[in-house]
């Protein structure tokens, strides 16, 4: 694992501080898994080259609004055969859990949450938040998000999750040597912290260079920034990709990747959601375990990074949600957030009558103990 930067923080204060480890910043992956959609030559142009329509059409790529109809039903034959619903195979799931400790990693927007127009306004549901409360009074849980942590905090509400913001770049997880307990200290690791002036400025520059395109949101999302083009005409993605690119030019140790109708600029670490997996399975103590077994559900192709993750390991799974076939590392899918929540709820239910089998064989043995006895 990467040499690790982790800081305790002062629950009380409200600030987090944060030191910079140089060991943790590398030169940055040539292809990062969090762009399956664009080529490395595509990501080379997008770095040093003159097309701005290479640009235009990643973003079309990463951001499809409809299959071609001749293939679509062949396409989604051949999806649910290698990548079927995880509710369709839930005594599978269940079955290969057997003995092992489940631990739960979720994306928010586009699994928890609905995909909106405006990022601002991508809240949850109270009947999902229940649902999470629950999963994690039985499960380790924790939220992965390319926003920032204080936002997706704001947005999920509950103390008892770990979270892990700006892609993996902001980890609030359990303190060293405290596993799974409930009022540990939170102990803070932000890899990247060197680069957040760069940010900031960087943010500033994109709001003012994109300030006369119509529906552009720029998002500071603290160790990155998003720029958000959901609402933007299809005929200004060209302009908005030359004002990115003229932005980026001057900033050599950022980089650029590309989610659903949106334009992710990050700092050129080697470090993503599947590396903020591995440092959290680790800080509960789950390193070097067999007998752990890790779930991760999301939508995005940040979260392609912690899929692969788990099937390089070779525990657990990935659950992509999503309602068109893509090319995934998850082994199985869920069609929106409402199956997510439904699938969360089973696993709730299947683990409580789990716990109350076990805690009656239990009280049968210390009877049977007693009357031995007696
Ligand atoms: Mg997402």
């Amino acid at each position: 694992m990467t040499k690790q930067n982790v800081v305790v923080s002062d629950p009380n204060s409200g600030i987090n501080t944060a030191t910079f480890t140089a060991a943790a910043v590398q030169k940055p992956p040539p292809a990062p898994g969090s762009c399956i959609n664009i080529s490395r030559k595509t990501l080379v142009e997008i770095n040093s080259g003159p097309r701005i329509n290479s640009w235009v059409d990643s973003m079309r790529a990463s951001s499809p609004t409809h299959h071609k109809c001749t293939s679509l039903s062949e396409d989604n034959t051949s999806w649910m055969v290698h990548h079927p619903s995880a509710l369709d195979m839930f005594e599978q799931i269940i079955s290969a859990s057997k003995g092992k400790k489940m631990v739960m990693f979720l994306d928010y927007d586009g699994t928890l949450s609905p995909i909106v127009d405006d990022p601002d306004q991508a809240f949850m549901s109270d009947a999902m938040r229940g649902t999470v409360r629950k999963l994690a009074r039985y499960f380790p849980t924790a939220i992965v998000s390319g926003r920032c942590r204080d936002k997706v905090y704001s947005f999920v509400q509950l103390a008892e999750l770990y979270y892990a913001g700006s892609h993996g770049m902001d980890i609030e997880g359990p303190s060293k040597d405290s596993k799974y307990k409930k009022g540990a200290q939170a102990a803070l690791f932000q890899p990247a912290s060197e680069f957040l002036p760069m940010i900031v400025e960087v943010y500033k520059e994109l709001l003012d260079k994109t300030n006369s395109i119509n529906g552009v949101r720029v998002e500071n999302n603290k160790f990155c920034v998003s720029v958000h083009f959901r609402c933007v005409d299809e005929k200004k993605w060209g302009e908005l990709a030359q004002q990115v690119k003229s932005v980026l030019k001057e900033y050599p140790k950022l980089r650029l990747s590309q989610g659903r109708k949106v334009l992710e600029i990050r700092p050129t670490i080697k470090w993503d959601k599947g590396k903020a997996l591995e440092f959290l399975l680790e800080s509960l103590g789950y390193a070097n375990c067999t007998d752990v077994f890790p779930v991760y559900i999301g939508d995005d192709r940040t979260d392609e990074d912690a899929f692969k993750v788990l099937r390089e390991r070779g525990q657990g799974f990935g659950i992509l949600v999503s309602k068109t076939p893509k090319d995934t590392y998850a082994s199985y899918s869920l069609l929106e957030p409402s199956e997510v929540m439904i699938f969360l709820r089973r696993l709730v239910e299947w683990k409580r009558l789990s716990l109350r089998r076990q805690s009656k064989i239990q009280k049968q043995l210390e009877e049977i103990k007693a009357s031995l006895k007696n």
